[in-house]
């Protein structure tokens, strides 16, 4: 039997035949894998750590978004479940499968145009954030998002998960620097919404609706991406406090004074323990709280910016907070600085071999709270607790360090979590910051939205994928 769906033509062939099978007639049989022969770290995220994996019938690799849209077609036809994957390094289970097709963007890996002198670039979604950036550097520009694990996460999950990192203090998370998308979305359109403009207000803003809505509404294909001309300089200033408390008066002494860095990280005291081993740098011994502050632009403004970034946190003055403080200039330097931090949640989790880490995000005044409450949380679970993070945004990373092959630390660890979401929530935050909900954090959306917001959204949800195939459990609560 023969039947169109969308824009594509599907073949039904025996139905004895598994999804795999049958997919092999939908796309090249070198691009189609069985569940035997599906590589088992397409079945995880980076939630891997926490124990978080999946099954799966089928895994694909379209190389064109014409080929996804026949995948999705077959999907929507056979009412198979289909979940998206970029490279695999979320942290909330969101690529994780439960069953039916995963959609591999692996393939769709070209940077379709660069033009410099208009500062943009349209990149395949497989495409990955190191690629983008250095592209953008070799022409003398930068694309600002930095999330970790840069060299495997591709801009596809950037833009599904809407990620940050440290310069979104500044710079702003991807959203800001997306112009437009080519997404497939069902039963097998592929669709564009803005594109190689800087502004565009037609109709309802799609390209904002996809940006973080996870794989849940369709597939990015592609993305115009907007650029700026790249930083002539950048210095860091790192300073460490004997505790959370003089550490947090620093990060909101350099928001009051005016003065802007483009990244405005902290480290608690539990952190330093586990990740100062390999600091590149002399550091005191147990500092209680670390604040790193990065400046850039021209040489002469960075060297202004520094210095005020000094002033600000009582760096050297006989009343000043810090306990000492060092100031980073040579490219190199910020560069093993930045590797460093980047290397910081492995080095915590190699605590316990396990960690539980969540990424709250409070009022930046409300930093020192969210600190505080997460180490006393763990305490009442009778876990070691720790957080870093993007203190300029309030955007905690809290974690509950755990051995994963005890069940008991593991039920503790997400009791801790639960906590730690009312608490943010109390301190008028919320239960994501950057991570994405994915399917580790579902059953806490009601409560950081409310029924009526969901509602809205599940409406939203069931307007592109009536037939809620696409990552099924994820992200919008649906009962
Ligand atoms: C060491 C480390 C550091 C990290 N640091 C940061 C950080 O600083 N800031 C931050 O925000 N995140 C950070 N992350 C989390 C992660 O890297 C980001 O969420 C990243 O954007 C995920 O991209 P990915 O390609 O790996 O997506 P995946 O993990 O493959 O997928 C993530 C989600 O997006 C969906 N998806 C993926 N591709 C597409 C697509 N093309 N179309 C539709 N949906 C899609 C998936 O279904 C899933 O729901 C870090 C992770 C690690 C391991």
């Amino acid at each position: 039997m023969e039947r169109s769906t969308g824009q594509h033509r599907v073949e039904r062939v025996g139905e004895a035949e598994g999804p795999a099978e049958e997919l092999s007639r939908v796309l090249p049989a070198a691009q189609v894998f069985t569940r035997d022969s599906i590589r088992g770290e397409v079945l995880s995220d980076g939630s891997a750590n926490r124990g978080v994996t999946g099954t799966a019938d089928a895994l694909v690799e379209p190389a064109s978004a014409e080929e996804v849209a026949a995948v999705m077609a077959f999907c929507y036809d056979r009412d198979l479940p289909l979940v998206t994957r970029g490279g695999g390094t979320g942290l909330a289970g969101g690529a994780v499968p439960s069953g039916g097709v995963v959609l591999s963007l692996e393939r769709m890996d070209k940077v379709r145009s660069i033009d410099p002198g208009l500062w943009r670039m349209e990149v395949e979604a497989g495409v990955t954030t190191g690629t983008v950036h250095r592209k953008a550097l070799e022409n003398g520009l930068l694309f600002p998002p930095d999330p970790g694990a840069s060299e495997q996460s591709t801009i596809g999950g950037n833009v599904a998960t809407n990620a940050g990192g440290p310069h979104a203090f500044r710079y702003g998370v991807t959203g800001r620097w997306v112009t437009g998308l080519e997404v497939v979305t069902p039963p097998g359109n592929i669709i564009r919404t803005g594109g190689a403009v800087r502004k565009d207000v037609a109709g309802l803003d799609l390209t904002n609706l996809m940006i973080g809505s996870e794989g849940t509404l369709g597939v990015v294909t592609a993305a115009w991406l907007r650029l700026v001309p790249a930083p002539e300089a950048r210095g860091v200033v790192v300073a460490f406090f004997d505790g959370a408390e003089s550490g947090c008066e620093a990060i909101l002494a350099v928001m009051a004074s005016g003065v802007q860095p483009t990244a405005l990280e902290f480290l608690d005291r539990g952190t330093l323990a586990s990740s100062l081993g390999s600091f590149p740098f002399d550091a005191p011994a147990d500092p209680g709280f670390a604040v790193l502050a990065e400046a850039d632009g021209s040489q002469t403004e960075v060297e202004r910016v520094l210095a005020e970034l000094n002033e600000a946190m009582g760096v050297g003055s006989e009343t000043g907070a810090a306990m000492s403080a060092l100031t980073i200039t040579e490219r190199s330097d910020a560069d093993a600085l930045w590797t460093w931090r980047d290397g910081v949640s492995y080095a915590v989790a190699a605590q316990r071999g396990g960690k539980i880490s969540e990424d709250i995000v409070v009022p930046v005044d409300r930093l020192i709270d969210a600190v505080e409450g997460t180490v006393a949380i763990g305490e009442r679970h009778g876990l070691e607790a720790c957080s870093w993070g993007h203190a300029g945004d309030g955007n905690v990373h809290s974690t509950f360090l755990v051995d994963l092959s005890d069940p008991d630390q593991m039920k503790r660890g997400r009791a801790a979590s639960s906590e730690l979401f009312e608490m943010a929530i109390r301190l008028g935050g919320s239960i994501s910051g950057e991570h994405g909900i994915g399917s580790l954090k579902t059953s806490h959306v009601k409560a950081a939205l409310g029924d009526t917001v969901v509602n809205l959204q599940a409406e939203i949800k069931r307007a592109f994928d009536p037939k809620l195939l696409l990552n099924p459990g994820k992200k919008i609560p649906l009962v």
